[in-house]
């Protein structure tokens, strides 16, 4: 599974929400960030803490956003040997718009972007 440092939305924003407001808050695309507090009682029911915390609820574009980086790399590994290998004709497959910026999308994820 691809490293949990793709940062495609505001999920920070929304964090600072939650804490600045102590409320749940939802960035644009449908990621949301919950406060709970839970209690924690023995078995006389006497409390013992109060737990507190924040859930993420991701939406399903930026859940699979692991998933997408590595079938993006899969497909154009893929492509790339296809096109290179001259099976389908001569050209440079290194000149098309379309390898261009998937190669940028991934080295700008991997942190590798100039
Ligand atoms: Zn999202």
């Amino acid at each position: 599974m691809a490293e949990q440092k793709i940062s495609i939305c505001n999920l920070s924003e929304v964090f600072g929400m939650v804490e600045e407001q102590g409320q749940a808050a939802s960035s644009g695309c449908g990621c949301k960030a919950d406060t709970f507090t839970k209690e924690r009682r023995d078995e006389g029911g006497r409390l013992i803490a109060i737990e507190s915390g924040t859930d993420l609820h991701f939406c399903p574009l930026h859940a699979a956003a692991p998933e997408m980086y590595e079938v993006l790399k899969m497909l154009l590994k893929h492509y790339l040997q296809l096109a290179d290998s001259g099976d389908c004709g001569l050209w440079d497959s290194s000149e098309e718009q379309e390898v261009i910026e998937v190669k940028a999308l991934i080295a700008k994820i991997d942190g590798r972007e100039s």
